[in-house]
This record gives C-alpha cells, structure tokens and sequence, in this order.
C-alpha cells in the first residue's frame, strides 16, 4: 500500500513523532525500490513535486492546519522530515550514478545503438538562408548589427528626421527611461534592418555589396499575420554608375532563383524614406501561376490578382550618402541601390501555412513536418 498523507487530528508531541517516523520509514522503503533512472525521477517527483508532491502535501496538512499551539512542535518535526527526505533522494541518486558509471564502463558493444531524434532547420530560419544564399552567388557578404538600436541609426542616417511623419509607420518599441539622452542617441529595438546599412558604409569603402538578416521588432499585438518579432533580409549595392537597370535585372534573378524560372516580375512606385525612387517589387503568384484562381476557386494569398508583392526596393537616396560621405561615399561620386523583405510572410506562402504564430510556438508536431 503506497503511502499517503492523511490529516493529523492528533497534534501531541507523541503523535507528531509516530507521523513523522512512519513518513520517513516509508520515504526509505520507496527509496529501495528505486530500480532504473526512470523510477528514480518518479520517487523524486512524487516527493519533491512543488504541486502536490508528498512534502508540500505535508507542509499543507500538518504545518498550515496546525493549531496555533502545536505550530511550533509541528514545524520543528516538518522541518526534519524535509530534510531526511532530501538525504534519502540524495542517496538515491548518488547510487544510480554509480550504477550507471560501471555500466558505461562495461558497455556491450553488440547492442544497438540510442537513437537520437535530429533536428532540423526552422522553416522561417531555412527560407532565410535560401534567399541569403541567392545573393552569395551573386558575389554578396552577410553583415549584421544589434537588435537594440539608436534611434540615430534606425531612423535619423536613413533620411526619417525628427518628427518626420514616416516614423509614425514603424510602431516602435523604445526602451524606458532615455528621455534624459539627446534624441539621436536613445536606445530602441530596430524596427528595420536597414540600420546596419549605415554602420556597414561607415566601416567600409565603396564598392559594397552586402546582404543583411536579423531580428527586427515592431508593436504588432501577435496574430494570423503579425508579429512583434519578425524577420528581415536587407540588401545593399553601392559602386559607380549603378542604376535602376542594375536593380531591376539583379531583384529579377533572385526571384527567379527562388520561386523558379517562369515567374515574372514587375516594378510599382512606391515611398520609402532611404530610397529615391522606390518601388515594390510584385512576382507573379507562384500558387495559382499567375491566374488568380485555383481550379474554380479564386486564389486567397494573391487576391486573385495573380500577383504577390514580395519586397519594397529602390535606389539609395543621396540624402542617406551624406552622412556617410567622409568615409567614400560622396552621392555625386557613387550610387546603389537597396531593397528589404520580410522573411516570416514569404515562408508562410512558400509553406503554405495559414497562421503565422504557428512559426512561433515551438510545438514539435508542427516544426517536425519541415524536418
Ligand atoms: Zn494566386
């Protein structure tokens, strides 16, 4: 019979020692028990468990329904059963190790081996990696900067001024207690990767060309396609003589290499703050091929429109140049162009996963099927 803990009625000093005798005699016995590492887990739950293990069971019972006279007696006896409790899982433990130690020692090579579950790349990071991959061949380099950011960086070297109206389009997430700092200088968690075009021309000469993944975070409440925390890809090319011919021809063949070669592309003004002229860059729906209907059925993640937009792009504004131009960057001189995408949309329609917090939940059933 697996013993229990039943409530004391009796709180003399006598009855306190029978109980607290007849907790430990039990404790020692389940302790000799112990057969495997599995058993051992189980004794030590069901005594330490913090919900409802035998010890808060007992703290709950006899300490806290003790009355006011007894709390003393009672929580002296408590207190020794807690740690002859502790000293017998101690021990326990200390004999599996052991246990376990000669048998490694005395392995059986004819035995199968254990077979370890492997992981695999998580969807949004391995969508990342294509398409960073795309822009390597291209002769591209991987650059990165930190998630807590100045607001100089984020906003002010890419052209957003102070109070400028685009700010209001980026649902920042400022950290606390920087209103004491000049307004440049105030941290903030980026909501862009461009940032880290700015602190990349300020470590490096002209001609670069550089692709930027990371971490970015906007005041999104989470739903079916938002988040507070998503992901971006940035790219960046600045030489002489670039031109929006340049762009065009170097987005059209990253498309092409990731959604596959019959996909068209197409070019729609459009405004961001860092670039001049800017565009979205839209490939033709890569689930209905460009119909807008699946089967009978109009297609949901195009709009029927047969078009999905997948970037925003454009050639690098010279106003971003200024503040880089000690370092080669003189607009007169070089010109570039940049584009950014958002990784987490484009694995959802490469998967077709409906609901973008499933990317987010760590729940194995659903992360195994990417395996
Ligand atoms: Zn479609």
């Amino acid at each position: 019979m697996a013993y229990t803990v039943s409530r004391l009625t009796d709180y003399s000093a006598a009855a306190l020692e029978k109980a607290a005798d007849e907790c430990i005699a039990a404790c020692t016995a389940e302790a000799s028990e112990v057969r495997s590492d599995l058993d051992l887990k189980s004794f030590r739950d069901r005594w330490m468990a913090r919900k409802n293990g035998i010890l808060t069971q007992i703290n709950d019972l006899w300490l806290k329904g003790a009355p006011k006279e007894a709390k003393r007696e009672a929580g002296i006896r408590v207190n020794e059963i807690k740690s002859a409790v502790a000293d017998i899982i101690d021990k326990a433990e200390h004999i599996r190790l052991e246990i376990s130690t000669a048998a490694i020692q005395s392995v059986d090579i004819s035995l199968p081996g254990i077979r370890r579950p492997i992981g695999a790349e998580h969807p949004v990071i391995k969508t990342m990696h294509e398409i960073v991959g795309v822009f390597q061949k291209l002769g591209y380099s991987v650059a990165e900067g930190p998630v807590v950011e100045t607001d100089y960086y984020n906003f002010e070297a890419l052209n957003f001024p102070p109070n400028h109206p685009a700010r209001d389009t980026q649902d920042t997430l400022f950290i606390a207690g920087q209103q004491s700092k000049p307004q440049r200088e105030r941290l903030l968690l980026r909501t862009h990767t461009s940032p880290v075009q700015i602190r990349t021309m300020e470590k490096m000469r002209p001609p670069i060309r550089i692709v930027i993944p990371g971490t970015v975070h906007r005041n999104d409440p989470p739903d079916a396609s938002h988040s507070p925390m998503f992901h971006q890809i940035e790219g960046l090319a600045v030489d002489t003589n670039i031109t929006f011919g340049d762009l065009k021809g170097t987005l059209d063949h990253a498309m092409k290499a990731l959604f596959g070669s019959s996909v068209k592309t197409h070019f729609r003004p459009s405004f961001f703050p860092f670039t001049e002229p800017s565009a979205e860059l839209y490939v033709t729906c890569f689930i209905c091929g460009g119909s807008g209907k699946r089967g009978a059925d109009p297609c949901r993640p195009c709009k029927q429109t047969g078009w999905i937009e997948v970037l925003g792009c454009g050639m690098v504004d010279p106003n971003v140049f200024e503040f880089v131009k000690d370092n080669g960057y003189d607009p007169k001189k070089v010109s570039g162009f940049a584009f950014g995408m958002g990784v987490d949309r484009l694995a959802l329609l490469k998967y077709g996963v409906d609901d973008l917090q499933y990317f987010f939940q760590g729940d194995v059933r659903f992360l195994e099927q990417f395996g």
